[in-house]
């Protein structure tokens, strides 16, 4: 099966299992883990950030940062296609008792005018505005990636009126092959960073906050409320810095795939439209010819997963299982559809 439902379906390569089984380890619980802490300082370093902090998953990692910025009654501002308000479980609401503004922006992008704009005013009616979420790449945006400049004009926002501004960077790694930005801008620019090893980087597991101190410090509370603290975990970590080491400049190959991937998809006459394709990730619109559940099921006869987004909308990741002769395959089994 050539498996493209997401970039999360990765088996460990071997060099990284071996990396893994020499990790030394502790009780990360007692901050005794030197794996854990090479990881989270490392990428601290790399962003330019205070200090980091190892967890289970994403959703865990925007959940905690989420909640130590806002207090219940508060609202968070984001944008309606972002990851932490679509596919959290409503955690927002579950675990920090706040609402949320959203924007409509250019597929998950919105500027420092938008916020602007959704920002309440100093009047008991209204709840706070405190919390600014973006999502870089912007996963259901077809892996779009934002112009650190429209970033910076949005923390500056942020800053005159209080709010603190956090990035869902799962894929900020793809961002950042693409535009060849510096990490350190986005260290600068955001209060807390969310990013995970286990998409395109290639882990099994984990995700890393990376904030200042004091932000961490309170991360690491709310991380054993909600049972996220790890013990001899430093053997998944490991793989993280394997990952950091190796992975990050492949990511460019997922690309190129993804974006031959999106032309034949263009030129096929069942497509209606694909969205600009940036990283790794291709969201296609079908026409009336086909639905998406069906062509899934189509491909899957061929033993191709994709997944349905909707009625008409279908995606495919590129990742580091998928290798240019399935590429190849990809796009003969595209061609042969009888729609
Ligand atoms: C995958 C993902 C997450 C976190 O997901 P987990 O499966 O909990 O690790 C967060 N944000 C975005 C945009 C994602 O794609």
């Amino acid at each position: 099966m050539i498996d493209l439902r997401s970039d999360t379906i990765t088996r460990p390569t071997s060099a990284m299992l071996t990396a893994m089984q020499a990790a030394q380890v502790g009780d990360d619980v007692f901050k005794e883990d030197p794996t854990i802490i090479q990881l989270e300082t490392s990428l601290a370093d790399r962003l330019g950030m205070e200090a980091g902090l190892y967890c289970p998953s994403g959703t865990m990692t925007n959940q905690i940062a989420i909640r130590v910025h806002v207090s219940p009654g508060d609202e968070v501002i984001c944008d309606h296609l972002s990851h932490v308000y679509n596919y959290e479980g409503g955690g927002i609401a579950a675990n920090s008792g706040a609402s949320v503004r959203l924007l409509n922006g250019d597929r998950g992008r919105f500027t420092a005018a938008d916020v602007s704009a959704n920002i309440n005013p100093d009047d008991e009616h209204f709840p706070i505005s405190r919390l600014v979420v973006a999502e870089n790449t912007c996963n259901k945006g077809g892996g779009s990636c934002w112009d650190l400049e429209q970033l910076k004009a949005i923390e500056a926002v942020c800053r005159q009126h209080g709010l603190a501004f956090h990035l869902d960077g799962a894929r900020l790694f793809n961002a950042l092959v693409r535009t060849g930005d510096n990490p350190l801008d986005f260290g600068a620019t955001f209060d807390s960073i969310s990013i995970c090893l286990s998409k395109g980087l290639g882990c099994p597991v984990g995700s890393v906050l990376l904030g200042s101190s004091e932000f961490i410090a309170r991360a690491r509370r709310v991380r054993k409320l909600m049972g996220g603290g790890m013990r001899q975990a430093g053997y998944l970590a490991a793989a993280g810095i394997y990952a950091l080491g190796n992975n990050i400049e492949r990511l460019a190959e997922d690309h190129r795939r993804a974006a031959d991937l999106g032309e034949i998809l263009a030129n096929c006459h069942y497509v209606n439209k694909v969205l600009p394709v940036e990283t790794n990730i291709v969201i296609f619109e079908l026409n009336q010819s086909v639905t998406a559940s069906d062509f899934v099921s189509r491909l899957e006869a061929d033993d191709i997963a994709a997944i349905d987004m909707g009625i008409n909308l279908v995606r495919m990741v590129t990742h580091l299982d998928f290798s240019d002769d399935d590429l190849e395959k990809v796009k003969q089994a595209i061609r042969r559809l009888d729609i």
